[in-house]
């Protein structure tokens, strides 16, 4: 007998057929004679619905009722799979973030879980209860409902397994694992049966939805155990995370694939090439609290240099008005920008040993004619920013010229 988290995700519990279906899996699992919590997402395309009531309302709505709103998607599926669970005789009990206490600190739209009270839950397992809790929300020291960024149910799950230390995290979702690349990209992607930690967590940090990038990382902090696997298909191991590295295996020199759309190029062009010039244009970005990924510093030419920098898309505006109001202090020549971008990555530890994995990185986007106009690397990554146009291709010509494509 084991205790499991089970994490069901937006399109998992998209219907009221798929609801009942998840209630079927969880009672397998339960004549198995395991405990299950069980972590839900709001039904699928809720949440974008609600983002959209809002911004209706207000162009920049306040972070505090934005999460009030974002918080109820998840409220109509926990109550949902209750009465499904209940349905077929299995008894239920349902829990808000709040009512857990899923306590977060107080960062509207992206908090980060501190602490949570495992009593309740485990009151409701030792009476023979299915727990079940609302993803993606928590509420701060004041009482303040909060969300977790998007996708954040990921992340509720596996803190939650940490909390209970659950034998294992199960991340139900709409494929059957994690792929070399998304699949519905590149069809030959193929399953990985384990993919290491630290992969999954760059794949995660550049772009792979299947897991929220915190959850990696909490995963990893905590060592839960976790795997990711579909709902909608039976039978299968999907793909488990793992934490050492066997030495037996031939690693892969790349194992996977990233990209994300979400991504804007901010060009400062002519700015005085002396100490201090990065600190003054990045400072002024930091302090708005936005986030600057991909940074190039153009060797300076008679005396003036060119900066370019990525931050993500809903930043792009903001960050190109704040950055033409000090452009004077600046002295900059020119501030412009592209948000028709996307940054593709390759990703896999077996990089550490491998030089030229850079140079046929380059050379396959060359004979497609894809213009790289940002590189960035890492020990187990290198990462280009192209235009968004070509994301799907470059992907594709990546996945084959690294032989993913194949049985390894
Ligand atoms: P859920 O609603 O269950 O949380 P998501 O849409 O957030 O599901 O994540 C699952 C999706 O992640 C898949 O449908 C797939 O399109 C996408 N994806 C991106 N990269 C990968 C990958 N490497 N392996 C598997 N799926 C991926
Ligand atoms: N419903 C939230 C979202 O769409 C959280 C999640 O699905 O993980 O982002
Ligand atoms: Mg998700």
């Amino acid at each position: 007998m084991a205790l499991l988290v089970q994490k069901y995700g937006g399109t998992s519990v998209g219907s009221p057929d798929r609801i009942k279906n998840v209630a079927k899996r969880i009672a397998r699992a339960r004549a198995e004679g395991h405990d299950v919590v069980v972590v839900v997402s709001a039904m699928s395309g809720e949440t974008n619905r609600l983002v959209a009531l809002a911004h209706e309302i207000q162009e920049f709505p306040d972070p505090r009722e934005m999460d009030v709103v974002l918080a109820t998607g998840e409220q109509v599926t926990i109550g949902l799979l209750a009465m499904a669970l209940m349905d077929i005789g299995i008894p239920a009990k349902s829990y808000t973030g709040w009512q857990v206490l899923v306590q977060t600190d107080n960062s509207h739209t992206k908090a980060r879980i501190e602490y949570i009270d495992d009593s309740k839950m485990r009151d409701d397992l030792a009476a023979g209860k299915v727990v079940i809790v609302a993803g993606f929300q928590g509420v701060d020291a004041e009482g303040n409902i909060t969300t977790l960024g998007r996708g954040g149910s990921d992340t509720s799950a596996v803190a939650l397994a940490a909390a209970l230390k659950a034998d294992e995290c199960q991340i139900y979702t709409d494929v059957d694992g994690v792929y070399t690349t998304d699949p519905r990209v590149v069809p030959e992607a193929r399953r990985m049966n384990t993919v290491s930690f630290e992969e999954m967590l760059e794949l995660a940090s550049l772009g792979s939805k299947v897991l929220q990038i915190r959850s990696v990382e909490f995963a990893g902090k905590y060592k839960v155990r976790l795997r990711v696997l579909s709902s909608l298909t039976d039978g299968g191991e999907g793909t488990l995370i793992t934490y050492e590295e066997d030495p037996n295996m031939e690693k892969a020199i790349v194992s996977g694939i990233a990209f994300d759309k979400n991504q804007a190029r901010i060009n400062v062009r002519g700015v005085p090439d002396k100490p201090g010039i990065a600190y003054q244009i990045l400072g002024a970005v930091a302090d708005a609290n936005i986030d600057v990924d991909m940074i190039i510093q153009n060797a300076g030419e008679e005396g003036t240099t060119d900066f370019s920098f990525t931050v993500s898309r809903g930043d792009y505006r903001h960050t190109i008005d704040l950055l033409q109001s000090v452009q004077e202090s600046i002295g900059a020549a020119d501030i412009h920008g592209d948000d028709t971008v996307c940054k593709v990555s390759i990703v896999g530890i077996g990089m550490r040993s491998h030089i030229d994995v850079a140079s046929t990185m380059f050379r396959t986007l060359a004979e497609e004619n894809i213009n790289i106009q940002l590189i960035s690397t890492s020990e187990i990554k290198i990462s280009v920013l192209i235009d968004e146009k070509y994301l799907e291709l470059a992907t594709r010509v990546l996945h084959k010229a690294f032989g993913l494509d194949r049985q390894q």
